[in-house]
Order: structure tokens, then sequence, then C-alpha cells
């Protein structure tokens, strides 16, 4: 990973290219700010890495691999004696993520590591309150689903846990390890889940019964039984969102919408919401004919 020396985040750490496709999160990312979907998808600015999110890539690997175990054998013990062994393979694949527990003024590192797996390890217990592995057999984890709507717009992403019944009914199952949001939050939060439903729907002709979004965070499961009529409104918003997109690629107008978001955003120090100067815009701009926006 490189930084500026200011500890900004000027420089690429892969060759910009227009996007291509979309996911749930970077969906969020360009409803919450087009600027920072710009720095992550365009530009690929490098991002630190957060105890939060390393803490819910440990998570998630425990949740996947515990089905690896006889039915009888998953249990909370040993999803707990499994959360060190992730950390350890993550930090294989990715050495950098050791700066997270370096020494520093906050204590030794040792320290602050021992008291992050010890809370990867709450959510991993907290999960066994919330659901029952010895009687489940998910049909699919860390599933990646990719599939180009009419329009050509592809979507893709990974689904958490893919169930399915005898009836043949379909489970979409994702993992929070933050907690549930406030009530006038929840459809954003349903809204990833819905991407995948559209996404499963349009790869296997059947509408998801259940989307189930399980927040380990604070022990709450939220579920939603999505229509096709739903699921087709949320392919016009996607459809809708991609056009906003292709406009700014085409234009280099990526606007920085301000929010609490922005403590979470690494890229402050090129933010001119925050009296940064953007790095130079590195694709090629069209001009739009006037009134190309109001037909589009
Ligand atoms: S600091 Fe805030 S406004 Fe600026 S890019 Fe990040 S999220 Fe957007």
């Amino acid at each position: 990973m490189t930084s500026t020396p200011e500890g900004g985040s000027a420089v690429p750490c892969a060759t910009p290219a227009p996007p291509s496709s979309l996911s749930p999160s970077r969906a969020a990312d360009f409803m919450q700010c087009p600027l920072r979907y710009r720095f992550r998808v365009i530009d690929k600015l490098p991002e630190k890495p957060s105890e939060a999110a390393t803490r819910g890539t440990v998570v998630h690997a425990v949740l996947e691999r515990l089905f690896d175990a006889p039915r009888a054998e998953r249990t909370a013990v040993r999803a707990r004696a499994m959360v060190p062994v992730e950390w350890e393979r993550l930090l294989a694949q990715k050495p950098e993520l050791a700066e997270l527990f370096a020494d520093d003024e906050a204590g030794p590192g040792a320290e602050r590591l021992a008291r992050w797996l010890e809370s990867a390890e709450r959510l991993v217990d907290r999960w066994f309150s919330l659901e029952d592995p010895t009687r489940l057999e998910p049909a699919e984890r860390e599933l990646y689903v990719e599939t180009a709507l009419e329009s050509g717009l592809v979507l893709r992403g990974y689904v958490d846990r893919l169930d399915v019944a005898p009836s043949g009914d379909l489970r979409v199952v994702d993992y929070k390890t933050g907690k549930a949001p406030r009530a006038e939050y929840a459809a954003d939060a349903l809204f990833q889940m819905k991407f995948y439903a559209l996404v499963l729907w349009r790869l296997h002709g059947v509408v998801p019964r259940r989307l189930q979004l399980v927040y380990l965070g604070s022990g709450d499961v939220v579920t939603c039984d999505p229509t096709a009529e739903e699921l087709r409104g949320v392919e016009r918003k996607l459809l809708a969102l991609w056009e906003a997109i292709q406009r700014a690629t085409e234009s280099g107008d990526w606007r920085p919408r301000p929010s609490r978001l922005c403590d979470w955003c690494d890229h402050q120090p090129v933010c001119p919401a925050f009296g940064g100067t953007p790095p130079v815009y590195p694709l090629p701009t069209m001009r739009r004919p006037p009134g190309a926006e109001e037909r589009a």
C-alpha cells in the first residue's frame, strides 16, 4: 500500500479504469458519496486496513468454514478456537495487516490484538444464540454471483450463505458484524439483500423466498420476503444509478456529499469538502450534448 507523506491517499494502487459492473457495496458508495465512489472504483486509491473491517473478514471466514465440520461438531467452542486460526491465515495472505497491531501510543500491539481477538470471539459466540449450525446445511457459502441485465449492466457480488429448502425455496443469508440499524435505515440494509435476490432471480428464474440479515453486533435477525414487483423496482433503481454513474464517468463530475460517514473515509486529505484537491481525473471526459441529461 502507498500513500502521500501527509497520510493521504493520492497514489493509485492499480490502473484507473471506467466502472464495468455494480456490486451492492459500490452501489451504496455512490448513493452515499459520488466522489468516494470515484476514489474507490476509478482512481483505486489505497485505503488503510481497519480493525473493524478485518474483524468482519475473520468472523465471516469462521462462519463459512465451520460448516466444513460434521454437524455435531459445529459448536461454539470450535468456532471460537477458529478465530485465531483464521486471523493467522488472513495475515499470511495480507502481511500488511500486521500494522493494525504494531506497538504505538495506544499501547503494546500484542495486548490490542488479544482484545481484538476476544471481540471477534464474542461475535462468533453471539451467532449461536441466533442460529443453530447443527440444524443447517447450506447449499452455498461465499457464493460469487454475477448476471448481466438486458441493458448490459453487470451485477455481481458475494452471498454469505444460500440455504435451499426441500421445497426448493431459497433463503439468502448475510452476516453483519455491526449492530442492526434503526428502523429508518433498515431499508438501506435490505437494499443489498434485494440486490442479491434480483441477481439470483435472473440466474435461476426463482424469486428467493426469504432474505435474512444476521446482526452479530446486536444479536438481531432482520428478514424480508421479497416479491417480484419489489425486485423489478430494485432493478429500475439500479439502472438509474448506473446511468448516473456513467454520466459522471463521462463528464468527470463527481461531487462530494459530506455526511457523518466522512469520519470513516480515508480520502479526506484529497476531498474538496475537507480542503483537499483530488488527483487529476485519470479518464478521458466528453461533453454531453445539451438536453442529453433530461432525455436519459
Ligand atoms: S470525505 Fe466525505 S465527502 Fe469527501 S470523499 Fe469521503 S465521504 Fe465523500
